[in-house]
């Protein structure tokens, strides 16, 4: 959409650098420690191991390598099953794909918009029919929210499956007052450009378990073995973060809790702003927890508010705000639509819903009072334009389908 405006841009979520990344870098390229190993490492792993209160981290050049290492550390080879959320980006996914294993979708509940402990628990009644169970569940707590770990975690306990938490987006979130992604045999981070901390691109596989985490890292490196020369017994990758880029992350992780804060701040000021209008709801907070509001985001009912989602986002564009619709669940993304999928109870898809009424507004920890304010005021006289032609709107959003005739993918099972 282009724009008619030459307002500053208001990004959705942009880096967010503290002022302390400087004297890290400076001193990565003070001792020449320019490689994918190095002091700031082995301090930034440790510095986010202790914030999170777990026992070692490693880490990668991105969340989703961390995330590939997990599922090798869970022993996923070709042909295994891996359950995994569907409400979420696709880098969850894909290293389901690199091991040649089959993704199996999950749907979302209301409560958290996380994974449906009711759908995982019919997943896993037909694999035990089947006699095939998966290696491993990857729970993703979605735009910052901890999914519900209890129940989930203890569904998978039944079947001793190992889980593994994609908390890419949930650094800083809390789970029944522990961190998010320290539940699970395997929690992975992402400090990708648009993360709530950032290294530009990098991440972190952290556990309990050092010995695997040691593994892990020796797959990271390309596997080689203990000998003079260069000797592999098995196919390593490329997957260690950069002694400069981890300079960064401890710069960031000084001002984590700030950022955490800001975010929640963000959230709560457009909640005021907006939760009153109807038709307009926000991604719910759990009871358990406390999300780092990532992202804020909420729902559009098209008939009450008189306007589409798609609608929304273009009226914002032109006033060069940057949104972005919720993620497209992955059971309908053409790369992954014939991968059995589990809708929270059968012919009820709540990722799909969500997915057709979602937004995700512009949350940076850096946006002003005055840029919030922006998005508000546009937000708030767009649905009043839109209120007084409601009548055309409705029949618009009729010839465009969007409003109730939204495509619900059929629940296919596996087999
Ligand atoms: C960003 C993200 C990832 C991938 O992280 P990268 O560091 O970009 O590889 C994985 N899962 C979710 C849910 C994400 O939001």
């Amino acid at each position: 959409m282009t724009n008619s405006t030459n307002k500053k841009k208001i990004y959705l979520s942009s880096p967010h650098m503290s002022g302390y990344e400087q004297e890290f870098i400076q001193e990565a390229f003070a001792t020449n420690w320019i490689a994918p190993l190095g002091p700031h490492v082995d301090a930034f792993e440790r510095e986010l191991a202790d914030y999170v209160g777990i026992r070692g981290a490693a880490a990668t050049s991105s969340g989703t390598a961390a995330i590939h290492l997990a599922l090798k550390l869970a022993d996923v080879e070709e042909g295994d099953y891996v359950f995994c959320s569907s409400l979420t980006f696709s880098a969850s996914a894909n290293p389901i794909i690199y091991q040649r294993a089959t993704p199996v979708f999950i749907d979302s509940e209301e409560e958290s918009w996380n994974m449906s402990p009711k759908a995982l628990q019919r997943a896993f009644n037909d694999a035990v029919q089947l006699g095939k169970l998966p290696k491993a569940v990857i729970i993703v707590h979605l735009y910052g929210q901890s999914a519900n770990m209890d129940e989930l975690g203890e569904i998978c306990a039944q079947y001793g499956v190992a889980v593994i938490e994609d908390a890419a987006e949930s650094l800083g979130a809390t789970y029944k007052g522990k961190q998010s992604g320290t539940f699970g045999k395997f929690g992975i981070y992402s400090f990708n450009g648009n993360k709530i901390i950032t290294t530009s691109g990098g991440g972190m596989l952290v556990s309990n378990d050092l010995e695997a985490l040691q593994k892990a890292r020796f797959w990271a490196t390309q596997a080689r073995d203990p000998a003079r020369h260069y000797q592999h017994s098995e196919i390593g990758y490329n997957y260690r973060l950069s002694n400069v880029l981890a300079g960064i992350g401890r710069g960031q992780m000084k001002v984590l809790a700030e950022r955490v804060k800001a975010r929640r701040e963000i959230f709560a000021r457009y909640h005021e702003a907006l939760a009153g209008i109807r038709g307009i709801e926000f991604m719910p907070e759990a009871a358990y927890g406390r999300s780092n509001r990532w992202l804020t985001t909420m729902t559009i009912d098209s008939e009450e508010l008189g306007t589409t989602p798609n609608e929304l986002m273009d009226a914002l564009a032109e006033e060069n705000i940057e949104t972005r619709p919720i993620w497209k669940p992955l059971h309908l993304q053409p790369v992954f639509q014939d991968y059995p999928y589990y809708s929270h109870v059968v012919g009820e898809s709540v990722s799909e819903r969500i997915f057709n009424n979602g937004i995700c507004l512009p949350s940076g920890s850096n946006m002003t009072y005055e840029d919030q304010s922006r998005v508000i005021e546009t937000i708030r006289d767009f649905i009043k334009r839109q209120r007084l032609s409601r009548k055309k709107a409705y029949d618009m959003r009729k010839k465009g389908g969007l409003a109730k005739s939204w495509y619900c993918r059929r629940e296919v099972q596996i087999n």
